[in-house]
């Protein structure tokens, strides 16, 4: 039986990830953390309560569920909380990850059963990258404590890989669905604009609008897992579209698609949102991706931030109908 299990399962991309290994037959495990939300398809999983940074629980986890892969998307997700707690980053993020893959290459060791580990890594890797786009070979230089935290899982990984381990880093490019908080500038641009455009709100504060980010549909960047996972070799991809957007292109696709036609009316530049140090570009060259592992990406920038909107509009209607 394929037995999967995935850390950090209830977030955006542990959502999409347990409908996608579901669908391909898994059965699917997840890592839930006290405190994090309960899994929006719970059918689809059975829940383990616990914490990457509870060592003794999560080996005694690992070797009671015996998974034929695991999925590390647990962590500490946004770079702006990550500049907050540092040292937290490193633990979780960094450590968390080599914790993982150390029960991971101990239960293939004690069983003799491979055992395929896939790290979810960061474009945060390459921080002020030199080279445009970036390659699985561009030099890695985070700027900032999540970038830093995601560098020393990324390389872990390929340490294991060279001890033995199926184990695959994916340097994931910015990938947004409907199931992004606020917490991240594309979901606060699409919450902004459909509040706007119902009556709801009468300005979006933003920070830098000037970032450029090659932004992806979330479910396609889970199946480039999967693909990894289930590949004969296991590497590090880029995955990406390789198109890149300034934050203030989603603000004008964002408005537009809600049907706000002026929004420099309601947006407004604050300082409390910018950076210490914030890339201005990443973008993706996922060509290895496309080539090995047949992956391409389903949506593009424009359909992505209209779907993004199409539910918040929805949402607002839902909240003005019960106020
Ligand atoms: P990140 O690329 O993983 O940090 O994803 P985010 O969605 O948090 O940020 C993307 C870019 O949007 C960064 O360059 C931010 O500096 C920029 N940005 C501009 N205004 C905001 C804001 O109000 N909130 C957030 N989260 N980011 C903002």
């Amino acid at each position: 039986m394929a037995r999967a299990f995935i850390t950090g399962a209830t977030g955006q991309d542990g959502t999409y990830l347990t409908e996608h290994l579901h669908g391909l037959g898994f059965e699917v495990h997840g890592l839930v953390r006290a405190g994090d939300p309960d899994p929006a398809n719970p059918d689809l999983l059975t829940v383990h309560h616990g914490d990457l940074t509870d060592r003794p629980g999560i080996t005694a986890l690992v070797d009671e569920i015996r998974p034929t892969q695991i999925y590390n998307l647990a962590g500490l997700s946004s770079v702006a909380f990550c500049w907050a707690e540092p040292v937290l980053a490193a633990e979780v993020n960094g450590a968390g990850a080599v914790f993982l893959m150390e029960a991971a290459w101990r239960l293939q060791e004690r069983t003799g059963d491979p055992v395929a580990f896939v790290q979810a890594a960061s474009a945060e890797i390459f921080g002020e990258a030199e080279v445009f786009p970036q390659t699985e070979q561009t030099p890695i230089r985070p700027v900032n404590p999540y970038g830093a935290s995601k560098a020393f899982a990324h390389l872990s990984a390929g340490v294991y890989r060279a001890r033995g381990l199926h184990a695959s880093s994916m340097i994931l490019y910015n990938h947004e669905s409907p199931l992004r908080p606020p917490s991240f500038v594309t979901r606060k641009i699409t919450q902004g604009a459909a509040s706007i455009a119902k009556g709801e709100a009468t300005e979006l504060r933003l920070g830098n609008l000037d970032a450029r980010r090659d932004w992806g549909w979330a479910p396609d960047y889970v199946a480039a897992m999967a693909l990894a996972a289930a590949h004969a070799q296991p590497d590090d991809y880029v995955i990406g579209t390789g198109v890149a957007h300034s934050v203030r292109d989603f603000v004008v696709a964002a408005f537009t698609a809600a049907g706000v036609a002026d929004w420099e009316r309601y947006v407004v530049q604050d300082p409390a949102f910018y950076r210490p140090v914030d890339p201005t570009e990443l973008l993706a060259d996922a060509s290895k991706a496309r080539r090995e592992l047949g992956w391409s990406p389903t949506l593009d920038f424009d359909q992505l931030v209209a779907r993004m909107v199409a539910v918040d509009l929805d949402s607002a209607d839902a909240n003005s109908a019960r106020g």
